[in-house]
């Protein structure tokens, strides 16, 4: 029988924490570097702007082979294998030989936020990927970048290639202004911080749906927690009319479910999505 795609380890990249910093008070910045140098060549080639990695957690009282590996830590019972995370790659520093990663503190909860919380310069950091999807397509006629403080890494890395000059239109759900950045790009950028803490978990669907679309052919990023992508989703697709090649859209989190859970119910989520979207086809014949 074929192995399960499952089953298929990527390969493990080892990197070691250079350094952390509290962008915000809820966000933190993770610059870390590969143990073998040349290795960062591998992120940096990326095509992609949303570009990421899968942070591998040792499972706690587990001893796995050394040096480190996916794919033999695959062999062992499905129990003891090591638990993943998603994270993007907010900056890659060839020069430097730095991934710089940043990561939402969302309390003492999960397992990543909370690692993060307590690495260190030396912390072991084990990543597999890069994987990624989307890139600023430069034939829109202007580019729509929605999204959370999860998907902020992505914005942040989107704005940094946009052409100089392009129109571009940022909304970003944080908690409070206290969670705003300062963002760079060549770009012709009109940013909204929408506040959740003062307009509720609606807000950034709201600020969506009241916005003004320019002229001409967008291209969309829309990121963020899963329950708000998918109404946006709808309202893209039903309302706004655009076409599923002019949008890169995923839930990356679910309120009141760990990653685990979010992943099982994603599936069907998914289903049900591409059954309205093939009811939605005939309908623009
Ligand atoms: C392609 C991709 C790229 C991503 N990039 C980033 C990134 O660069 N930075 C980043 O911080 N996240 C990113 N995420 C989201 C991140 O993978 C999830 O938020 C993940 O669940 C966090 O793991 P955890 O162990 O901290 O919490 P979990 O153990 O998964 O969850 C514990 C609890 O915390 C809640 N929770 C999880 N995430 C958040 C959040 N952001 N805010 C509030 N509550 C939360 C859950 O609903 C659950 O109740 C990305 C996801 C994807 C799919």
């Amino acid at each position: 029988m074929p192995d399960r795609p499952e089953r298929r380890a990527p390969r493990t990249t080892k990197l070691v924490v250079r350094r952390t910093e509290w962008v915000t008070p809820h966000l933190i910045r993770i610059v870390a570097a590969p143990e073998e140098p040349t290795d960062v060549d591998r992120f940096a080639d990326s095509p992609h702007t949303d570009a990421y990695v899968k942070v591998v957690f040792r499972r706690p009282g587990v001893t796995y082979p050394e040096p480190f590996d996916m794919a033999t830590a695959r062999q062992l019972p499905r129990e003891q294998w090591p638990t993943l995370r998603t994270y993007t790659l907010r900056e890659v520093d060839r020069a430097a030989g730095e991934l710089v990663i940043d990561f939402v503190y969302h309390g003492d909860v999960g397992l990543a936020g909370p690692w993060a919380a307590a690495a260190e310069p030396g912390t072991e950091l084990l990543v597999l990927g890069p994987g990624g999807a989307y890139t600023p397509d430069p034939s829109a006629d202007w580019h729509l970048l929605v999204g959370d403080e999860s998907a902020l890494p992505a914005i942040a890395a989107t704005l940094a290639k946009i052409p100089a000059g392009a129109p571009v239109h940022a909304l970003v759900e944080v908690d409070d202004p206290a969670e705003e950045q300062k963002l760079s790009t060549a770009g012709d950028l009109r940013l909204s911080w929408v506040h959740r803490s003062t307009l509720g978990e609606d807000a950034l669907v709201d600020a969506v749906r009241e916005l003004e679309f320019p002229a001409g052919r967008v291209h969309a990023f829309v990121h963020g927690e899963a329950g708000s992508v998918r109404q946006l989703r709808r309202h893209l697709l039903d309302e706004r009319g655009l076409t599923l090649d002019q949008l890169s859209i995923s839930g990356y989190w679910r309120r009141g479910l760990d990653d685990e859970s979010y992943r099982e119910v994603k599936k069907s989520m998914a289903e049900a999505d591409a059954e309205a979207d093939a009811s939605r086809a005939p309908q623009r014949a």
